[in-house]
């Protein structure tokens, strides 16, 4: 083995550094098993309207780990994106947020959000319109979020796949808008159905002063585009009442219903009438 000494710093062996990658290659081993054994699991979010009405279901993916417990997306979707573990876990998780939707009494839409990688994979239109006629979902059902990074990276490349995209039926929502390089004449040019203001506005009402500014400008410029403007990561009564009144016409956070296994929101999808505990403010549409 190699190692580190004062007269040759650039061969060296740090047990630390190499431990890490063989438990990460081990977990992503781990990963790719769980696909399809029942480990990952989706959770959904409501997304309400102005007077409380369920319009929209979010889907965000869970591993349920056997050792390490819940692990959140942000902590595994890196190591999905390493290689094209990404396109397989896409893909179950479009399949079975459609799934999920098609089952529902209430044709409330639902979000599946998209990894840059799979963005720009080979044939997401073509999946996309095999997922949607496999499970029977209505394309206008279901909204795909997208980030801003997607759009800068490769203008013409983005264009061509939104376009294709829309054309199979499906909605598109800009995530975490405000956060990234997006310049207004992306906004102009792709075909997008919403805008979903960043949680760190939200979060900044009331604590930074132009923070609802922003938010006032970003609904009246989504609504002039011709868009829906969401806002995510609503965690007040006071939040949410000062989006309502800027006009914001779908908020999403802890506030309005923390993300949660699907049976929590039967009564709002519909699916049965076995009432469980649900967030305040939630109304069945
Ligand atoms: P995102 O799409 O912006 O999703 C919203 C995140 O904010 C979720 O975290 C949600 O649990 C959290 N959130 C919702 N309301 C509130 C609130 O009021 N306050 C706070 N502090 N947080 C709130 P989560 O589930 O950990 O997801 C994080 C990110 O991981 C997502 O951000 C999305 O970018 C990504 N992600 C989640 N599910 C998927 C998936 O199925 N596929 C891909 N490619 N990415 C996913
Ligand atoms: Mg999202
Ligand atoms: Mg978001
Ligand atoms: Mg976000």
């Amino acid at each position: 083995r190699a190692r580190r000494t004062s007269e040759d710093p650039l061969v060296f062996f740090d047990p630390n550094e190499d431990l890490a990658a063989r438990d990460r290659q081990f977990l992503k081993s781990e990963l790719r098993a769980a696909i399809g054994n029942g480990a990952l699991i989706l959770h959904f979010q409501p997304q309400l309207a102005a007077d409380g009405t369920a319009v929209a279901f979010e889907a965000l993916v869970r591993w349920n780990h056997p050792t390490r417990g819940m692990i959140g997306p942000v902590d595994f979707i890196p190591l999905a994106e390493e290689d094209d573990t990404i396109v397989k876990m896409s893909e179950w998780i479009l399949r079975g947020a459609c799934r999920e939707a098609a089952s529902w009494e209430n044709p409330l839409r639902v979000a599946v959000n998209l990894s840059p990688l799979h963005f720009r994979s080979g044939n997401l239109p073509g999946t996309v319109q095999a997922i949607l006629e496999e499970t029977g979902l209505a394309p206008d059902r279901l909204e795909l979020e997208i980030t801003e990074g997607v759009m800068v990276q490769d203008f013409e490349q983005a264009m061509s796949m939104l376009r294709k995209l829309r054309d199979v039926g499906v909605r598109i929502a800009l995530d975490d808008f405000g956060t990234g390089y997006s310049s207004l004449s992306y906004l102009q040019a792709f075909p997008l159905s919403t805008l979903k203001i960043d949680r760190s506005f939200t979060e900044n009402l009331g604590r930074v002063e132009q923070s609802a500014a922003i938010i006032r400008s970003v609904v009246g410029l989504g609504h002039a585009l011709g868009l829906e403007v969401a806002a995510e990561g609503v965690e007040s009564q006071e939040q949410l009442d000062f989006l309502i009144a800027e006009g914001c016409d779908l908020v999403q956070g802890y506030f309005t219903g923390r993300p949660a296994d699907i049976d929590a929101f039967r009564r709002l999808t519909g699916r049965d009438i076995v009432q469980r505990d649900e967030a305040p403010g939630l109304r069945s549409a």
